[in-house]
């Protein structure tokens, strides 16, 4: 692959080990990985001006459901609680398909890399109609990101005293089948890897205690991760109380769901107990502030699970519930959350930055991207800070205090995605055709 140099970058957020902040830097890409980063590299191969823009590592999200793109600002949705919500969006979800799925995946992931991202996870826990994991498999290598599906799932129905309707759910066999199926068809544990499965059943309160502990050992048995939501809010431990007879860390913990394999979506409701054991056990969160201000599930404790030493990345949560999925927006409206909480100074722009970038790789067990240093991945996002929004910034490398919230460049595994804010992997004006088409036809049914 030929080289990229980035030339002569205002500024240069590395979020390297030693945290270096570079001005008037270039950056060189190689193969796919960062060759240098440094003053007055060269190259025979392209060159893309860095003047006026903050280069910083690609963002990672950490939690999504790519298919709620189809079911955004649903009316009855708008202003509900969780478990309000799910039952008004459970019925609509129960008319996807292959394509849906397909189409809905290809639509979020672009929307991310439009705001800076180059690795997502996803979190699929329905299947109806033929839908199967691999059809947003597919939809990301159209896209180019680098991408971690999860083999979600449900299997208690109404009927036996879920939440879901029956129709949703499946045989826990069959669940367990299709997810050894889909790691040993998709699963790539190399460095550099463009596909990583995890599993993740959809929550305690949509699986049986015997599908969560098989799950965790079979992902032990085949080296993938879990990941799951939990502690979302008080509906959510008040469930896992009267159920299980104890909080959702303690279940957890009982169930093998901790550990630095483990990454759990939200844990806005996280006690002091809880959170020291996620520290002790490495265990991850993904921190998706819009999607627990949307459903008014709660400020989650960061400041405290950072100072713990809790892994937390950040995560826009799935589109039916946020509805954007801006995750430069995502990283701000965490910092912005936490000094609600507890004052001005609890988090800057910078710590919020890392863990939209190192933190996030970290908790999904990627410690070769989120960071830009010689032998990491070219996962690169290049904001250019000459605009409107950056105007009178005397400090533009604060990128979530102002500052564009688009990329200007996107580079995932050294390949550009995004170019002059334009992304160039697909047709986008025939991808919103199919997109809002398949959207409309929900509306209708
Ligand atoms: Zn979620």
């Amino acid at each position: 692959m030929p080289e990229t140099l980035i030339q002569k970058a205002d500024t240069i957020i590395t979020m390297d080990d030693g945290g270096q902040v570079l001005h008037g830097a270039d950056l060189l890409i190689r193969d796919g990985v960062v060759a240098a980063v440094g003053q007055g590299l060269q190259t025979t191969g392209d060159v893309i001006s860095g003047r006026g823009c903050v280069v910083t590592p690609g963002l990672v999200n950490t939690h999504h459901h790519l298919y709620q793109n189809l079911t955004r600002a649903v009316p009855g949705a708008q202003d509900a609680l969780l478990f309000g919500w799910l039952q008004r969006l459970y019925p609509i979800w129960g008319r996807f398909g292959p394509d849906e799925m397909f189409v809905s995946a290809q639509l979020g992931l672009v929307e991310l890399a439009l705001s800076g991202c180059t690795l997502s996870s996803d979190h699929l826990y329905l299947y109806p109609n033929g839908s199967r994991l691999e059809d947003t498999i597919h939809a990301a290598a159209t896209v180019g990101l680098r991408f971690h599906p999860t083999r979600g799932a449900m299997s208690i129905g109404e009927s036996d005293g879920g939440l879901p309707p029956d129709a949703l759910v499946e045989q826990e066999e069959a669940i367990l089948n299709d997810m050894i199926r889909v790691v040993d068809a998709f699963h790539d544990p190399a460095e550099g890897s463009m596909c990583r499965v995890g599993l993740a059943p959809c929550s305690p309160f949509s699986v049986s205690r015997g599908l969560m502990r098989d799950t965790a050992i079979l992902a032990r048995d085949k080296g993938v991760m879990l990941h799951t939501h939990l502690a979302e809010n008080d509906e959510d431990v008040a469930y896992s109380e009267s159920q299980f007879g104890c909080r959702p860390g303690q279940y957890a913990e009982d169930l093998g769901w901790t550990g630095d394999d483990v990454w759990h979506a939200h844990c806005v409701k996280l006690d002091v107990t809880e959170i020291d054991l996620f520290a002790s056990s490495r265990t991850g969160v993904a921190h998706c502030p819009c999607s627990n201000c949307r459903l008014g599930s709660g400020i989650a404790p960061v400041r405290q699970m950072r100072d713990a030493g809790v892994p937390v990345g950040l995560g826009v949560d799935g589109s039916a519930s946020n509805d954007a999925a801006n995750l430069i927006g995502e990283a701000r409206q965490s910092m912005l959350l936490q000094r609600v909480q507890n004052g001005a100074d609890a988090m800057s722009a910078y710590e919020a930055l890392e863990m939209a970038t190192r933190g996030g790789a970290d908790i999904l067990g990627r410690p070769d991207c989120g960071r830009l240093a010689p032998g990491k991945r070219a996962d690169i996002a290049i904001w250019d800070t000459t605009g409107v929004s950056s105007s009178g910034s005397w400090d533009p490398a604060a990128l979530l205090l102002a500052g564009p919230t688009q990329v200007k460049h996107l580079f995932v595994e050294g390949r550009q995605i995004v170019r002059g804010g334009e992304i160039t992997s697909l047709d986008l004006p025939q991808l919103l055709q199919r997109h809002n088409t398949l959207a409309r036809k929900l509306m209708e049914a």
